[in-house]
């Protein structure tokens, strides 16, 4: 059986005519008893009648029961029986033979007895009277027969309707229902090629909240597949980034050893090209140990530590000094602060924030660092960073104006490890800038 809709038509025939059955089967037993019942409420009190010891003779016993006729068969037709001595000798039915019963044979034996079976062909009551006389009550249950055969008919019907009925509705619930499945096949379909659809939800039920699953299943699907789509399209570019960076210098360190070897030179010349392939070579180093570290920092645990931000401030502003005071910059750090976070990061984090405040300000610049509890600013008045260059500086290898950058050693991965860092603490980094007026870094802790 392979459609759920003939499964479902099948369980709504099973239900109907089951009820049916059942219904029709209690109908009929309450019929059948409330008939035995009734025999036993109309003939027994005519039975243990006073009079009815007093009767002594057959015709006694004709009169009796032909006066009680009509009481006798009130409710159903019951003939009598009058045997003398073990033969029949008046009856009120026409003719016909008489059933022998257990109740007639212990009425034939002195015994009074009443059917107690209601699967019994016949109702029958025997009272054996004085001088060898036995009344024999009979009710051939014909009406309680039409009664069944009526009601089976009733039924009959009812169950043929039941099954139309039956038909139509689980037609309509498997129709409803199985759209809702074939949705969601089409949908589980598309997805297992790579397309990602909604399945539009219809109803409250399981197979609705099935469908809100599977469409939620489907954008996370989808998002991981987005998010690998970028790391991917992300680690290109870096590699691409990487070669790069490290290509400029290769060429100039290769063209200047080949100008060294094959051209005579004076030794200052000399002196002077391997001057520079000395700080290409510094500058190579500087981006393969920044690339390490921030390697290192995606698997590096951090550490959740009570720190001083006034004294890492200080301190790093102390090592910078030297640098700032070659073009008159001066540094200040202001307020306090106290938190809990990874000391060797947050050290990583300001001293890139602070080395690019002094790097990228003018000659008699100021830089002011401000602190506070879960939070350090770093401001600087210098060349500022143009608007559409403030979406990118985070990313790995970018620089606002290259060639300049290049001038000052900057390789563009200061402030991607930053954030990396930052990001490691439950922190963030936020700027803000002016061109040529201000840039404003802020580490802010998140509650942790
Ligand atoms: P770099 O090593 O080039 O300094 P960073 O990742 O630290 O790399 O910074 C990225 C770019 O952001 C820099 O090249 C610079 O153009 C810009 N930048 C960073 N800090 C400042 C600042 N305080 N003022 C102006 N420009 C800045």
């Amino acid at each position: 059986m392979k459609k759920i809709s003939t499964k479902i038509n099948i369980s709504i025939l099973a239900v109907v005519i089951t009820v049916l059955t059942f219904v029709g089967a209690i109908l009929i037993v309450n019929m059948t008893v409330d008939y035995h019942r009734d025999f036993e409420k109309t003939v027994l009190p005519l039975l243990e009648d006073g009079a009815v010891s007093q009767i002594d003779s057959v015709d006694k016993a004709k009169n009796y029961l032909d006066n009680k006729s009509q009481q006798l068969c009130n409710t159903s037709v019951k003939d009598y029986y009058i045997f003398l001595n073990g033969n029949i000798v008046k009856s009120s039915a026409s003719g016909g033979i008489i059933e022998k019963s257990a109740v007639l044979n212990k009425g034939l034996l002195g015994e009074f007895a009443v059917t107690d079976s209601i699967t019994d062909k016949i109702i029958c009551c025997a009272k054996p009277l004085e001088n060898g006389i036995l009344i024999y009550i009979v009710d051939t249950k014909r009406e309680l027969l039409d009664g069944i055969y009526e009601i089976s008919f009733l039924f009959l019907q009812a169950l043929i309707i039941g099954i139309g009925l039956a038909l139509l509705l689980s037609f309509i619930i498997s129709k409803r229902l199985t759209a809702s499945l074939k949705k969601l096949e089409y949908g589980a379909k598309r997805m297992s090629k790579g397309e990602f659809e909604k399945i539009e939800i219809k109803t409250a039920d399981e197979v609705g909240s099935l469908c809100r699953v599977f469409n939620e299943m489907g954008s996370q699907i989808q998002d991981d597949f987005n998010t690998l789509k970028q790391a991917e399209t992300s680690r290109k570019e870096f590699v691409a980034n990487v070669s790069h960076e490290l290509k400029t210098p290769l060429t100039v360190i290769k063209s200047y050893s080949q100008t060294l070897c094959n051209t005579q030179v004076d030794s200052d010349t000399q002196k002077k090209f391997l001057t520079v392939i000395d700080s290409e070579v510094d500058r190579m180093t500087d981006i393969v140990s920044q690339l390490l570290k921030i390697s290192r920092l995606e698997q590096k645990i951090t550490a959740n530590e009570k720190i001083d931000l006034f004294k890492i401030c200080t301190d790093i502003a102390d090592t910078l000094k030297f640098e700032a005071d070659k073009k008159g910059i001066e540094i200040t750090v202001n307020g306090k602060g106290e938190t809990k976070a990874d000391f060797d990061k947050t050290v990583t984090v300001i001293t890139n924030l602070l080395t690019n405040a002094v790097k990228y300000s003018k000659q008699g610049g100021r830089v002011i660092i401000s602190v506070k509890d879960n939070s350090v600013s770093v401001w600087d008045n210098g060349i500022g960073i143009d608007k559409e260059d403030l979406k990118h500086v985070f990313e790995r290898f970018y620089r606002t104006d290259k060639a300049r950058s290049r001038q000052t050693g900057g390789s563009g991965l200061g402030l991607a490890i930053a954030l990396e860092c930052a990001k490691a603490m439950n922190a963030r980094i936020t700027v803000q800038s002016e061109i040529n007026e201000y840039t404003k870094f802020e580490l802010i802790y998140d509650e942790h």
